[in-house]
């Protein structure tokens, strides 16, 4: 039996305390799966360190070119054997999930080629580099069109238009595995899956690319293991395991991931190139935590859609959906529970607990966007984080925790403030 009395020193009253034990009670079963999943993915991670020989030198590093840097080379192929992919593209010099995205899109499409989106909007980032919204240097302005085709009401592919959108020119097919700040429900492995053999039948050869951030290590299957010929994703979310401090992969065939090299550096040189410097310990043990702070994060996102579900918000995905991503959005319906859930995040945090969350306008966004995040890592959304853009319907997107416990404690504080607020009632 815990002894509670620690959380009474963090602030948690006996009411929310009893609430969320109560909850926690009935999800025993589900737990025991994602541990399941977890333990799975473990393996699959210390089989490919140990199939490639992961030693102390691996660790060491380089600087200036970079040349002959076996950490990073060697980590390259750990990627590529746990994703199952002839090749794979990991380095500190990606920036963020945009850039990772970005540099897979501009390598494999010339001018004339067309992008095709089967499942309706990308990220709001994705919007200038393709060129959606104007931008110097975007996808339209090097000759790349693009055709979108929105998901039918239910959240499913539409396959007869998307067959209709596939044409002549059609060079890539990106798809989005996780929701991003959308409501629509985030995508299965197995539906992606079936959604690549469908486009191609329809067009063999075409290349598809899949935005796996937030996707790696929720199943255990990835979408390279169903026919992607590139997943793309952010070292600061899950495959960082929290302790990678930047970066970003790209994981897929070697006629894609040479082509992502030569983008990244630069025609001629392509992988030989880029130092790793003092990263690469922190990359390798992030990969092999990666799938147990998964699972903690997955165990918060499924903790806090049975709390307010039952508190009558909304949820997406609901109390007993399966998973295929960590964010959790609650629709709070209003402007003052979704600050308080922001300000209970940011209290629960280890790093700048004693702000205050206050929202304001990030480019991009048509209202005041808030963000609760105490991170080790700025801006890492693995760790415990909560944001959304303040506007009807006042959708919190909930996301990340390094441990079990810590996202559990955040959720428990986001309902203390409420709580103490009056915004709910816990009876
Ligand atoms: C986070 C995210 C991105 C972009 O990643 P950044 O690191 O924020 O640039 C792209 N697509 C999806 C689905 C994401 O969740």
């Amino acid at each position: 039996m815990v002894n509670y009395e620690i959380y009474k020193n963090l602030g948690i009253s006996s009411e929310v305390l009893s609430y969320s034990e109560e909850i926690l009670a009935s999800l025993e079963k589900r737990f025991k799966k994602i541990d399941e999943v977890a333990e799975y993915n473990q393996a699959k991670v210390l089989k490919a360190m140990q199939d490639n020989r992961v030693n102390a030198a691996c660790f060491a590093g380089t600087t200036g070119y970079g040349h002959d840097d076996i950490g990073r080379d060697t980590l390259e192929k750990v990627y590529a054997d746990v994703f199952h992919t002839e090749a794979a593209l990991v380095r500190p010099h990606i920036t963020c999930g945009t850039h990772a995205l970005a540099v897979a899109l501009s390598a494999n499409l010339l001018p004339g080629d067309e992008l095709l989106s089967p499942v309706g909007k990308p990220y709001d980032t994705l919007e200038e580099v393709i060129g959606i919204r104007e931008s110097a240097c975007s996808l339209k302005e090097y000759g790349v069109s693009y055709r979108q085709v929105d998901l039918l009401e239910a959240g499913s592919f539409d396959y007869k238009n998307i067959e209709k959108a596939i044409n002549e020119k059609t060079k890539l097919i990106t798809i989005q595995r996780s929701k991003g700040y959308q409501m629509r429900p985030s995508f299965s492995v197995k539906q992606i899956g079936e959604l690549i053999a469908f486009c191609k039948k329809v067009k063999p050869g075409v290349t598809v690319m899949v935005d796996n951030c937030y996707g790696e290590f929720v199943e255990e299957i990835e979408p390279s293991d169903v026919g992607a010929d590139m997943i793309v994703g952010s070292l600061i979310k899950n495959p960082g395991g929290g302790l990678a401090p930047i970066g970003g992969y790209i994981a897929g065939t070697k006629k894609c991931i040479d082509r992502c090299h030569y983008r990244l550096s630069a025609p001629g040189i392509g992988q030989d190139v880029g130092a790793s410097l003092s990263l690469l310990t922190n990359f390798y043990q992030g990969f092999f935590l990666s799938p147990t702070v998964v699972a903690g994060a997955l165990k918060g996102a499924i903790f806090a859609a049975n709390i307010y579900e039952k508190l009558g918000f909304k949820c997406v995905p609901n109390s007993t959906e399966s998973r295929h991503d960590i964010i959790q959005s609650v629709l709070l319906g209003s402007r003052e529970r979704m600050l308080a859930f922001a300000e209970g995040i940011q209290k629960a945090a280890p790093v700048d607990s004693y702000v205050t969350p206050i929202p304001y306008p990030i480019p991009g966004y048509n209202c005041d966007v808030v963000m609760a995040a105490g991170a080790f890592v700025q801006g890492s959304s693995i760790e415990l984080s909560a944001d959304g853009p303040v506007n009807e319907p006042y959708a919190i997107y909930f996301q990340g925790g390094l441990t079990w416990y810590h996202a559990k404690f955040g959720i428990m504080m986001s309902l203390q403030r409420m709580f103490e607020q009056g915004l709910i009632n816990l009876n």
